[in-house]
């Protein structure tokens, strides 16, 4: 922690700012530049507030030098995590492709998807079968049943699941059908949620809330790790900006960011940021361009008629198509789709 004193600190302001952060445990040191005076303080701010000593008199302003989250930083574990689920690798060099609708509709739609998603090439099916919805009137999802015609349908395929979990309640039920739990964007801050999927033993990607940080993203994963599941997967699917041309603002730089910050695997989820499908290629491209580790694709035969998210749901066709574009790109950055 860097304390950066007032220019006109009288001495015993300054005595009572290292008195005072001492007292907390830090180790201080003194510097003294040609046009400021700092404090430096080295210990343990994991669970220190900095405000405690930006209040004293005499302080300019405190600056962190260290990050909060501690298991997630690649400054703890440079190599990168892989998450194994059976032959597949999620963080290695081969692109992780997750797909399938936003919701589990019904068993015949579930089976048609997992078709086209086993036929492309990819091994994960998505679709909710417990939906976060903006509007209390929107499609909340089938439960149990759409989780029972997901598994059905990614058995019947040779496919992994991953489907979202909204609340505590539902973890031991969705921990019977699933192999990755989702959390949403809405629930990145559910910590009473995160620390029950942290018992588990099974993945957990957690998706970016719209107004949050990279580091409250990172805190939440930490949240997980802490808590002994060591399986977190990163999910930038957009965020809350001024711009309403698209759904969300992709935030293609967290994904470097994400990959300087921390050694856990980034998926994006280009769909829910576009919001709408003729957008959906570009970032997708742009994203595995970046090094994303993988992507999320929303897809659908009849978007028209889709329960939820159709505007954003790639064709069959769209996505054959996409997948031959990212195996160069994948190429170019090293990667193998
Ligand atoms: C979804 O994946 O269908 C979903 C609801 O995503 P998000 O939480 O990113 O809005
Ligand atoms: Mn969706």
């Amino acid at each position: 922690m860097i304390i950066v004193l007032k220019n006109d600190i009288l001495p015993e302001q300054y005595a009572n700012i290292v008195k005072t952060v001492e007292s907390y445990g830090f180790k201080t040191f003194t510097h003294e530049g040609k046009n400021k005076k700092i404090v430096g303080a080295v210990g343990d701010i994991t669970n220190f507030d900095p405000r405690k000593i930006k209040v004293l008199d005499g302080v300019w302003d405190v600056f962190k030098a260290t990050e909060p989250y501690k298991l997630v930083s690649r400054n703890t574990k440079n190599e990168k995590t892989i998450i194994r689920l059976g032959n597949e690798q999620i963080g290695a060099d081969k692109l992780t492709l997750i797909s399938g609708p936003c919701s589990v509709e019904s068993e015949a739609h579930i089976f048609r998807m997992a078709k086209i998603v086993k036929e492309a090439g990819i091994k994960i099916l998505r679709g909710g079968a417990f939906k976060p919805r903006s509007s209390p009137y929107s499609f909340q999802g089938l439960g149990e049943e759409g989780l029972k015609y997901l598994r059905a349908a990614a058995d019947e395929y040779g496919l992994y699941v991953i489907t979202e979990v909204l609340q505590n309640d539902q973890v031991a039920l969705v921990y019977k059908y699933t192999d990755i739990f989702q959390v949403g964007a809405r629930n990145m801050q559910n910590f009473s949620l995160l620390k029950e999927l942290a018992s588990t033993n099974k993945p957990v990607m957690i998706k970016r809330g719209v107004s949050a940080t990279i580091e409250e993203l990172f805190m939440s994963a930490e949240y997980i790790l802490s808590g002994g599941n060591e399986n977190v997967i990163l999910c930038e699917r957009g965020i809350r900006t001024f711009e309403n041309y698209t759904r969300h603002t992709f935030d293609l730089s967290s994904i470097p960011v994400m990959f300087d910050k921390t050694h856990l695997p980034v998926i994006a989820d280009p769909s829910h940021s576009a919001g709408l499908r003729n957008y959906v290629p570009a970032l997708a491209r742009a994203a595995v361009a970046v090094g994303a580790d993988g992507l999320m694709l929303e897809i659908h035969d009849n978007p028209k008629a889709a329960f939820s998210d159709g505007p954003q749901a790639l064709y069959p066709e769209d996505l054959s198509k996409l997948l031959s574009e990212l195996k160069i790109i994948a190429g170019a950055v090293g990667k193998t789709i």
